[in-house]
């Protein structure tokens, strides 16, 4: 698949920090199990996807789908999760007044804007909704590592932008949605929305300027939660630069920290975290290459006793006397685990009304977090309440 220098994909680091766009594109593109992963579970959402709305024969479904399942990245799991895509698709055509235009792993062009600029969106729907020419966008993310908004996501915005462009001569597209559905760490999908006029008003002022600096390399260093998917994170001296500095903090007098001093406490730590681990991950790659990190070196970490073949070493087990039921453990299977072998509707129709959801275990977070604040004061309505 071609890669733009500025792709969507990249858009939130090169918009904030286009000298990272160049730096990126020579770097060399790392091909992970997680990578690979993701794009089996796309063809499967798009095969399914092209069963649902563009008509393909049960027949073709069965055969490609056949072929997807032979690929040694299959779990089963997949199977749930592509369908919780189709449901959120569902979900989004049925909000149009009539059936909308569905397009799958369509090609979007922004070059208007940004040099050699194009993605690829994972589906697009227009139509109207309550009588007004609606753009959706939405995305499928297989990741589960960290939950992805939709809100102001540059690259869901590019895409947007492309397809809004691309379209101009068959629909006069006045409002924009976009999706995300992450269905392995997030049972719900995340929309946002804004009106065609803003979405270009944001390519011309945000994103024409910095496409400009970025595909020569030009403009300003700067660090930021982009850096995490940056190929310098470890090595980058402006983001050095700019976290010794925040860690060069000075609190002010009297003795104890004010509570927004621990907030500010807090945030610099978590910032410094995730640039310290980047920093012993790029560390750790040079010592293994054979580079010397100056007082650090690369050793074996800690490792625990594994069989070598579990059934000789049982069949032994029990050679020695100890009795076979000894050898086994039977345990119940988690809920999680459950819904996995049955399926999310079926699981839901049986066992619903089983399942209850304990209240978790007070968390601290950021204030932008979307979960309502909790405390442990009892309100005066609750105290009213319990009585
Ligand atoms: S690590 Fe450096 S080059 Fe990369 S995005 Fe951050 S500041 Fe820019």
């Amino acid at each position: 698949m071609a890669h733009a220098i500025l792709s969507p994909s990249s858009a939130e680091r090169w918009i904030h920090c286009p000298p990272s766009a160049v730096i990126n594109a020579e770097a060399p593109q790392k091909d992970t199990v997680y990578t690979r992963e993701g794009t089996l579970a796309h063809a499967v959402c798009e095969l399914k996807g092209r069963r649902k709305f563009l008509a393909l024969s049960t027949r073709s479904y069965n055969a490609e789908l056949k072929k997807l399942k032979a690929d040694a990245l299959w779990q089963d799991e997949m199977d749930g999760y592509t369908d919780a895509w189709i449901e959120a698709l569902e979900e989004i055509a049925g909000e149009y007044d009539v059936l909308p235009h569905v397009a799958l792993e369509v090609r979007v062009d922004f070059s208007e804007y940004v040099p050699d600029g194009f993605g690829t969106a994972d589906c697009l729907m227009i139509g109207e909704i309550a009588g007004v020419t609606t753009l959706n966008v939405i995305d499928f993310k297989y990741g589960k590592g960290v939950p992805v908004s939709a809100e102001e996501n540059p690259q869901m915005m590019l895409y947007a932008l492309g397809a809004l462009l691309d379209y101009s001569q068959i629909y006069d597209i006045e409002a924009v949605r976009m999706t995300i559905v992450q269905p392995r760490i997030r049972s719900e999908p995340d929309g946002w929305g804004l009106d065609a006029n803003t979405l270009l008003a944001w390519a011309n002022v945000v994103v024409e300027p910095a496409a400009r600096l970025a595909i020569h390399g030009g403009g300003e260093f700067q660090e930021g939660d982009w850096c995490r998917f940056c190929a310098i994170r470890g090595s980058c001296r402006a983001r050095a630069t700019a976290n010794l500095a925040a860690a060069a903090m000075e609190f002010r007098l009297p003795p104890e920290l004010s509570d927004s001093e621990v907030g500010e406490a807090l945030a610099l730590g978590q910032r410094l975290k995730t640039w310290l681990s980047d920093v012993e991950e790029y560390a750790l790659g040079a010592c293994l290459d054979g580079r010397e990190i100056d007082g650090w070196k690369a050793v074996e970490g800690r490792s625990q006793r594994q069989w070598s073949d579990a059934g000789a070493a049982f069949e032994a087990a029990k050679a020695a006397g100890v009795p076979e039921e000894m050898l086994y453990e039977r345990k119940p299977v988690t809920l999680a685990g459950l819904e996995k072998i049955m399926g999310k509707k079926p699981f839901a129709e049986a066992l619903g009304g089983y399942v209850t959801t304990p209240p978790g275990k007070p968390t601290l977070v950021k204030a932008d977090d979307r979960r309502p604040a909790i405390t442990g004061h009892i309100t005066a309505k609750d105290d009213f309440e319990e009585e």
